[in-house]
């Protein structure tokens, strides 16, 4: 039976494999999440046959309880929530380790002869640590991403904090592992120390950094996972626990990379605006003033009337706004016309990753319109209009030109080559970077003021009357 367990185990880790294979393109997302489902499906049944399982009741109830909310509340979020669903879910994951692990800890001592190995000690204590700073962490990401915690205005204070907690934690745990037996005092006040180190890690980091930390968090919950795993002495789940844990941790590298920012400076460095982004309304008002070209409606039917390529550039403002209905319609249209239509996508535009591509997916623009920053950058060139759509930081050419720029290095779209370009937003306000984008007073960009769907709804209608 064991060697079938394991067959099954190894079965599910291929299937997980190619489920993340499947992820790396939209085409191939869809089918790779039921690679993935189907080897989940596996390795829970694997789990089940396991000989030390004494009742299925328990089980039975929680499946129940746990995947009849996991369907009902997947079946309700909206798309613009799934960052928030995504970081419960890891918090979930890591408080279910701490879970375990304390059980199997309390468990170990009632065993007759209780003799431990280091790395037993070592794989107890990680589980109960990582866990407890996931399921903290995560919950305080979800309060930010729900704009119900602000930001900590003492960043200097949660460091030091942080740092005390650190030490205390690495003397607990070295002791720990001397000493594992009876230890329920200190598990216990671990466990809390790491719990409060989840809420002040978190804390000072920017609301706008969030997918960066529930990416790394999905990747504590990994190793929290694998941890337990060797607990448990279960090869499923110490291989799903890595490759959550590997898989997380990359994708947290492939975020600070396209910001250019290091994972310190997203951790440590505070918000953005705090590390000198921030620009006052005075120095925003003198930087745009007398420069600004602004155009209606009404005449961005016109310009787009005359084109015969267009370049569309979504960002945050278009998640907000849920215009990407009415950018498809526009799309349509001009295609209709015979205009030539692709959008542009910078790997972090909106706020988590992929935020662009599953928007337009589900206004189902076709995939292959969908181009990717560095095939699209020297087709701007060709390009007679670029409509910038609720984007901005990921326009702006003081990343390539102005090293005092906070952006400076972030690899940007270079929507300024197109002929024209349209920026449609509400105001001259900056985006997440806090800054003034070079990019709305140049020769060629026009403003166009208001909401993203708003605006794009009246063009629609100003082109039909063309
Ligand atoms: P930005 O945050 O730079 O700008 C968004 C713009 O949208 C704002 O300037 C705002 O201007 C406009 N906006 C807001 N609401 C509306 C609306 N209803 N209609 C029209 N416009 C609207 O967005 P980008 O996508 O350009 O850049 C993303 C930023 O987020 C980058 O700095 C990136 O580093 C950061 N980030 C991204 C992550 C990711 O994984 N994608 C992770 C962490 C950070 P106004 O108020 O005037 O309308």
């Amino acid at each position: 039976m064991n060697s079938f367990i394991n067959l099954c185990y190894l079965v599910s880790a291929v299937l997980f494999i190619l489920g993340l294979k499947g992820m790396t393109s939209p085409k191939t997302a869809v089918r790779g999440n039921k690679l993935g489902a189907i080897g989940m499906t596996v390795a829970i049944v694997a789990a089940l046959l396991d000989h030390n399982v004494l009742s299925y009741w328990w089980i039975l109830i929680g499946l129940v309880i746990g995947g009849g909310i996991g369907y009902v509340w997947s079946k309700r979020v909206p798309m613009t929530s799934m960052p928030e669903m995504v970081a419960a879910l890891n918090g979930f994951g890591g408080g279910a380790s701490l879970l375990v692990a304390v059980a199997s800890y309390i468990e170990s001592q009632h065993t007759p002869l209780f003799a431990s190995t280091p790395d037993w000690s070592i794989a107890m204590i990680a589980s109960v640590l990582v866990g407890a700073v996931t399921l903290t962490g995560s919950f305080i990401a979800v309060g930010k991403l729900m704009g119900k915690v602000s930001d900590a205005k003492n960043v200097r204070l949660y460091k030091a904090l942080v740092k005390l907690c650190a030490i205390v934690v690495l003397a607990g745990t070295v002791y720990f592992v001397m000493h594992p037996a009876n230890a329920y005092l200190l598990i216990g006040v671990l466990g809390l120390i790491c719990l409060l180190l989840g809420v002040l890690l978190v804390m000072p980091i920017g609301g706008a950094d969030m997918p960066v930390v529930i990416s790394l968090l999905n990747s504590y919950s990994g190793i929290a996972g694998a941890a337990t795993g060797f607990i448990l002495h279960n090869n499923g789940l110490i291989i799903t626990g890595s490759l959550v844990g590997a898989s997380g941790i990359i994708l947290t590298g492939i975020m600070c990379k396209a910001m250019n920012r290091s994972l310190t400076n997203v951790l440590f460095g505070g918000s953005l605006a705090e590390q000198g982004g921030g620009v006052s309304k005075s120095e925003s008002d003198a930087f745009y003033d007398g420069k600004v070209k602004q155009a209606d409606a009404d005449d961005l039917a016109m310009i787009l009337d005359t084109a015969s390529s267009v370049i569309f550039v979504p960002g945050y403002g278009l998640a907000v706004a849920q215009a990407h209905h009415a950018t498809r319609e526009l799309a349509t249209l001009l295609e209709k016309r015979g205009i030539k239509v692709k959008y542009a996508i910078h790997p972090v535009a909106g706020r988590m990753p992929g935020h662009m591509n599953v928007l337009l997916a589900e206004a189902e623009v076709p995939y292959e319109q969908l181009i990717e920053m560095d095939v699209i950058n020297p087709e701007f060139q060709q390009a007679d209009v670029a409509i910038v759509l609720g984007a901005n930081d990921v326009t702006n050419p003081a990343a390539s030109d102005d090293p005092a720029s906070p952006i400076y290095g972030m690899p940007i779209l270079e929507v300024h080559n197109a002929k024209t370009v349209a920026v449609i937003k509400r105001s001259l306000s900056p985006g997440f970077a806090g800054i003034p984008n070079k990019l709305f007073i140049n020769d060629n960009t026009l403003m166009v003021f208001g909401d993203a769907k708003e605006v794009q709804q009246r063009v629609i209608a100003a082109m039909n009357d063309l």
